[in-house]
């Protein structure tokens, strides 16, 4: 393939989703509602964001040799993503998550990892010799695998799940996107306020953060350089189902900045690419096309 604009590194999880009036308590079994299958995981989640908007993008993960690796794959190539580097550990499941949800919306998650933790750092640095101008990773894979993606020249770190991170890594980050409780996590400071980023962001740019960009949810994002503090407002939709908002930002947020777009101008997109994205049911089936990204963002696009 011709050299792709984004190389996501990371996981796919297949979502089992069990609907049931109550969550059960432990030993207890439970007659439930609906059950459904949805692919997922964050990596996955972040390569169909960036193929649904036309991107040209390459995914590298692991699946197992089962039937959940071969719907997850399917997916990702139906949103037109490179499986190139998309490797099978015959050794081991897919990666796969428990979830069970209530009549209120609360959850219990169980994630088994399985596959996505056979990417190894030298399928990573196989991956990166396809040129891509930005590489996206998360943290649901092995960390070695991950320090192995941030050796591209253009590197975006989604720190989630939140992990302790090194300053070695750190200082790789052309951008890091944590969400608020991430963005607690690696500091100690929760922006209760946007402008709290900016100081939060000082022992991350000190540590070799080049650009800090914190999703705030209904709020936007704020971004955070050397040259200063800038907050996004996100625009206002009727949301409805706010899972993989984060992973439909980063996405988008890659892609735009592999398309040579300035950095102000690539968060206001992701702003509008998240907020779509909260309109629909689902991870992956939620992310919104170009058409539909023409129609919110107008002249930003
Ligand atoms: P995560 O899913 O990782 O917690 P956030 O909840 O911060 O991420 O959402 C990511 C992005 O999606 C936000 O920065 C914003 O652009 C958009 N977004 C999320 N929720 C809403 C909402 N209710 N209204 C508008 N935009 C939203």
């Amino acid at each position: 393939m011709d050299s792709p604009g984004v190389l996501v590194v990371g996981s796919l999880n297949l979502d089992f989703v069990f609907r049931s009036s109550q969550l059960p308590i432990p030993g207890q079994t439970l007659l439930g509602g609906q059950f459904a299958t949805h692919p997922g995981g964050k990596g996955g989640n972040q390569a169909v964001s960036i193929g649904r908007l036309g991107g040209t993008v390459a995914f590298a993960g692991c699946v197992g040799n089962d039937p959940f690796g071969r719907v997850m794959t399917e997916s990702l190539l139906g949103a037109g993503v490179d499986t190139t580097y998309l490797s099978v550990d015959p050794s081991t499941a897919s990666g796969s998550a428990c979830v069970l949800v209530d009549e209120q919306g609360m959850n219990m998650i169980v994630v088994a990892p399985g596959a996505n933790m056979s990417l190894t750092p030298e399928m990573v640095d196989l991956a990166l010799g396809c040129g891509p101008k930005v590489v996206l990773a998360q943290l649901e894979i092995e960390l070695s695998s991950v320090k192995a993606a941030s050796a591209a020249e253009f590197f975006i770190l989604n720190p989630a799940p939140a992990r302790a991170l090194s300053s070695d890594l750190l200082s790789r980050c052309t951008v890091l996107t944590p969400n608020e409780s991430e963005l607690e996590g690696l500091t100690g400071i929760y922006p209760t306020e946007p402008t709290d980023c900016i100081r939060a962001a000082t022992s991350l740019l000190d540590s070799g953060v080049e650009n800090l960009v914190v999703t705030l949810g209904s709020r936007g994002s704020f971004w955070v350089s050397r040259i200063g503090g800038q907050h996004f407002e996100a625009p206002v939709v009727k949301a409805i189902d706010t899972t993989a908002a984060g992973d439909a930002f980063n996405g988008a947020l890659a892609l735009f900045l592999a398309e040579g777009r300035d950095m102000a101008n690539a968060i206001a997109l992701a702003n509008c690419v998240g907020a779509l994205s909260t309109t629909r049911h689902g991870a992956q089936e939620s992310m919104p096309n170009r058409e539909e990204l023409a129609s919110l963002a107008g002249t930003l696009l």
